[in-house]
């Protein structure tokens, strides 16, 4: 059995990339940048103002000055300034020839009609040509993922669509004779489905598109059927459940009946130690065991990255130290071990007692998960621990 630093490794270096598109600005939320984009001109264009003020010279500071202009925002100043001489400026307007400082209306006085700077502050306020960015200059980089900052910078630039990777298409599959959807009732011995409305979630987290096959029953039969479906449509197949030693586990099986290459089938971590991944083509497959926690855990570890490699990018979730409140034990030394916990505002760190890997109630209370790395029998109160934001 491989460990899951194997695992991630086996999984990130299968990743591809998905094919390149054109997406308008307004689409581009959590895309990740193809190409790098450059400048197409200076940033600021021009001297421009800081201030709502009066433009003018340094040298006449101590003069009365008269006012020659109003330059709004948007317009070219018809003026230059001379000596004795101030145009009124709006923030953001083009600075008039021959002015080399704007002084803020508030720190001048208008007497007998002549302005009068009544107050030094010692800066211009003044943003001068080019002093953010040059034509041409690289501003945004292939492989970041845009967030809205990185959304405003190619506005800026012009640069509208912007190339980016395709989102994959996420295809999720539940199995289970047990399972019925949310919006029924369960009758004897049936749970409902929580974990394709949660992997579709955290897929639209991850910036993928989900589409949800259904409920496989535990057949060979059911489940081919549906794998057939969604590898037809998808990048990416999701399986909830079948994986393990069951007498009605049937996903891998069927996997490998249809020529997926399966990488590996279980994994030494806690929770998720029945994992499959298996690749076909420019087609990928994940076999989660059913679990709600193993689901969800497996996914943030193990599935996001590899979804966001898959779009042209390092997955880098906020990370933050912590310190424990209480000891951990763990009882398997052998596997890594992924625990829900809650980072509080003063940095403690406090792991929740949870009964086994359905038990996902546990989990609504967690900010993070935090990694005990195989080998380590137990962490004791006070030590540091780093926790992955979910
Ligand atoms: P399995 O991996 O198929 O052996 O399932 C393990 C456990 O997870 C069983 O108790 C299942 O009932 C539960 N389970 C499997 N699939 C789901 C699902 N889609 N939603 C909620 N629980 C599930
Ligand atoms: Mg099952």
């Amino acid at each position: 059995m491989i460990s899951f630093d194997e695992a991630y490794e086996i999984v990130l270096e299968s990743a591809g990339r998905t094919a390149v598109e054109d997406a308008a600005l307004g689409d581009c939320l959590g895309r990740v940048l193809a190409a790098d984009v450059a400048s197409d001109m200076d940033m600021p264009p021009h001297d421009l103002s800081a201030m709502d003020g009066f433009a003018c010279r340094q040298a006449d500071l101590d003069d009365g000055l008269t006012e020659i202009e109003t330059i709004p925002a948007g317009c070219m100043p018809t003026k230059s300034i001379g000596p004795g001489q101030c145009s009124r400026i709006m923030t953001g307007a083009v600075v008039p020839d021959g002015a080399d400082i704007v002084v803020m209306f508030e720190h001048t006085q208008d007497r007998d009609g002549l302005v009068y700077a009544v107050e030094k502050s010692g800066r211009t306020n003044i943003r001068c040509k080019a002093e953010d960015v040059h034509a041409g200059d690289v501003v945004l980089t292939a492989g970041t993922v845009l967030r809205p900052v990185e959304i405003a910078v190619l506005a800026s630039v012009g640069c509208d669509p912007a190339s980016v990777y395709a989102m994959p298409r996420v295809g999720v599959v539940a199995t289970g004779n047990e399972l019925i959807e949310p919006r029924q009732k369960p009758t004897a011995a049936k749970i409902r489905n929580s974990n394709s409305c949660q992997l579709c979630a955290q897929i639209q987290r991850a910036g993928c598109k989900p589409k949800y096959f259904g409920i496989a029953k535990d057949t060979p039969e059911a489940v081919d059927d549906i794998l057939g479906r969604a590898m037809d449509e998808c990048d990416v197949v999701l399986f909830s459940g079948g994986v393990s030693v069951g007498d009605y586990d049937f996903v891998p099986q069927i996997l490998r009946a249809n020529d997926i290459d399966l990488k590996f089938e279980k994994v030494r971590i806690k929770p998720g130690r029945p994992t499959v991944f298996g690749t076909k083509d420019n087609k990928y497959f994940f076999g989660l065991p059913g679990n709600p926690v193993s689901t969800f855990v497996l996914f943030e570890v193990l599935v996001r990255p590899f979804l966001v490699k898959l779009m042209g990018a390092d997955y880098r979730p906020g990370r933050i130290r912590g310190r424990l409140t209480k000891d951990v034990v763990k009882r398997k030394v052998d596997r890594a071990e992924f625990r829900p916990v809650r980072l509080e505002p003063d940095g403690s760190v406090n792991f929740f007692e949870y009964h086994g890997s359905a038990h996902i109630h546990a989990y609504t209370f967690a900010n993070g998960i935090v990694q005990i790395p195989a080998g380590a029998a137990k962490l004791n109160a006070g030590s540091d621990v780093q926790v992955t934001l979910i």
